[in-house]
């Protein structure tokens, strides 16, 4: 039987990838890549010439048979994403959650991931954090994220585009505080920058400056410092419904 390897490309700086990984991609038969026109730089860096096929968010399903039947046919297959740890907000769940079922061998080829890449950085609590992935577009959704959020204790880590990233902070304004945020752009390419400060600060920061609304971004706020525990929560329940019964 072959192996999935699924396998950590860089975020951003091409030598972001290890050893294990180009070799991985140098030996198996088969590379399912997210966008194979994208990883062409990569191959190209690196001199891996293995036959590529595309496995994105539209035609992974379709591809999981064709990719089970490989491995069982003893073929070795790799699959990366255009950025760094696939599954990770990028696609490969259904395909290995299948496989998975089907009693096929996976195994990881770690490398870099966003998240844990502006962690590393940010010099917030790292001890528990809680990641929510890309934020609702709209700012109703976004809201009602935060607002399911407020009472966290941990530090809380979310992906977000450029258009979106000024609202977003408006909105992180309004519904958590003015807490502490730190706003990891383009990490390991030519123009990163680690914004830290309060969130009244870093909104009128980001607004002043075009091109902090520029690139990629990994956003980081502090958790909830009165962490309401479910004693309280409880404790408020009864209180509401004692308060009802009240004449
Ligand atoms: N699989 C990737 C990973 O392991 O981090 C994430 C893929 S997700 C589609 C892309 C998002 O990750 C971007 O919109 C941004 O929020 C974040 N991201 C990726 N690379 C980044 C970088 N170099 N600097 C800051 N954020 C980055």
């Amino acid at each position: 039987l072959g192996t999935l390897f699924v396998v950590a490309t860089p975020i951003g700086n091409i030598e972001d990838i290890s050893a294990r990984a180009i070799r991985t991609l140098k030996d198996v038969d088969l590379i399912c890549a997210e966008d194979t026109r994208h990883s062409q730089r990569l191959m190209h860096h690196y001199q891996i010439e293995t036959p590529m096929i595309s496995l994105h968010e539209h035609n992974e399903v379709a591809r999981i048979e064709q990719i089970a039947e490989r491995l069982q046919q003893g073929q070795s297959i790799a699959l990366i994403s255009d950025a760094g740890t696939p599954l990770i907000s990028d696609p490969g769940f259904k395909l290995v959650r299948e496989l998975r079922q089907k009693g096929c061998r996976i195994s990881p080829i770690p490398g870099p991931s966003a998240i844990i890449t502006a962690l590393s950085v940010a010099g917030l609590a790292t001890d528990s954090f809680s990641f929510w992935g890309f934020l609702p577009s709209k700012s109703s959704g976004r809201k009602q994220v935060f607002s399911n959020l407020s009472q966290h204790g941990e530090t809380l880590v979310f992906y977000e585009s450029s258009h979106r990233i000024l609202d977003c902070l408006k909105d992180l304004l309004d519904l958590l505080g003015d807490r502490e945020l730190v706003i990891a752009r383009e990490l390991t390419k030519t123009f990163e920058t680690v914004l830290s400060g309060k969130a009244s600060d870093l909104v009128d920061k980001v607004e002043l400056d075009l091109d902090q609304q520029k690139g990629e971004f990994v956003l980081m706020v502090s958790g909830a410092e009165d962490k309401v525990t479910e004693m309280d929560l409880a404790t408020e329940k009864l209180m509401v419904a004692l308060l009802e019964e009240l004449p």
